[in-house]
């Protein structure tokens, strides 16, 4: 647990109040978007450490995106349900995938890292042009496929045959794809086991709740079993404490990814939690 790696000044930023109002951010979006700017400064990639149970080390990060307006930095839940409702994220998407297939490359050659996973939003793969997309900013940068993860949630399993073409395809060509929030929907495993998952990350509310009631620990922890037995690799989400930790363990999670080990950090900070490249 690396506490000296994000600096006081990453931590104040990450935890900063909200100042900026609704009205400023839907206008920084628009001109996002009107401006096009595959790099542009405004779009911030944060990433958080996970920690691999086996190894125990960190191999992989998910990437979480700000926005940075003025001085500040503004949280997700601030400005995504604002962009998924008038289509801007699409356009933040790119960006924030141009910034961090280029990041890659980068850490590709000084670290020794499995995996980066982005969040793509539940409408992402109703769009035609998306895989296009996709491949032409991994080929401008050379992304390793088998580095990049796509987190989905629940709400994108749609029972749509291009939907599911779209997804098959992305993970034909090595993209590992990663059930996010499980646990916070209805989790209709009949529509989960029709999708590619390589792992399902387990939703803090469930932990919380396993922490919680002892019926609820057991259910979960026969989920777990199951899942694993079946070829899903897991990763629990949330872990704040050391009786969440220890869950995890007596579980036998793949991986962990929380408070008690990292918060999200610049991208750019990554390098200091991978081990160095063997070349
Ligand atoms: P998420 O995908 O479930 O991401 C994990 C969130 O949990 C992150 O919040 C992370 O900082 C937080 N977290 C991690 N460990 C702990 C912990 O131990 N305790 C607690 N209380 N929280 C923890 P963040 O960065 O504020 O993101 C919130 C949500 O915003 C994300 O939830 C995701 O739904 C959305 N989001 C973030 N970045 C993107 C993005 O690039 N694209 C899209 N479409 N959505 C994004
Ligand atoms: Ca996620
Ligand atoms: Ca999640």
């Amino acid at each position: 647990m690396a506490q000296d790696r994000a600096t006081s000044e990453d931590r104040q930023q990450e935890t900063r109040r909200d100042e900026v109002d609704d009205e400023t951010i839907s206008d920084v979006i628009r001109d996002i978007v009107e401006k096009n700017d595959p790099y542009d400064e405004r779009v911030v990639c944060y990433a958080q450490p996970i920690f691999d149970t086996h190894t125990e080390s960190y191999r992989q990060a998910e990437v979480l995106m700000r926005l940075k307006i003025g001085n500040e930095i503004v949280g997700p839940n601030r400005f995504i349900p604002m962009a998924e409702k008038n289509g801007s994220i699409f356009r933040l998407t790119y960006i924030l995938l141009n910034k961090v297939c280029s990041a890659m490359k980068e850490l590709s050659k000084k670290c020794d890292f499995d995996r980066i996973t982005v969040n793509f939003p539940p409408v992402f793969f109703c769009n035609e042009d998306m895989l296009k997309n996709l491949c032409n900013i991994m080929k401008m940068h050379g992304t390793d496929t088998n580095k990049l993860g796509v987190e989905l949630t629940e709400q994108a399993l749609e029972d749509r045959d291009d939907v599911k073409n779209r997804v098959s395809s992305m993970t034909n060509a090595g993209i590992k794809l990663y059930l996010d929030d499980f646990g916070t929907g209805y989790s209709s495993m009949a529509r989960i086991v029709t999708y590619p998952f390589s792992v399902i990350k387990i939703d803090k509310g469930l932990l919380d709740t396993a922490m919680k009631y002892q019926c609820m620990e057991e259910l979960i922890s026969i989920i777990i079993r199951v899942l694993k037995k079946n070829g899903y690799e897991i990763l629990m989400e949330g872990v704040e404490d050391e009786n969440g930790k220890k869950f995890s363990m007596d579980t036998k999670v793949d991986y962990i990814q929380g408070f008690l080990y990292e918060r999200p950090v610049p991208l750019e900070k990554l390098e200091n939690y991978f081990a160095p490249a063997t070349t």
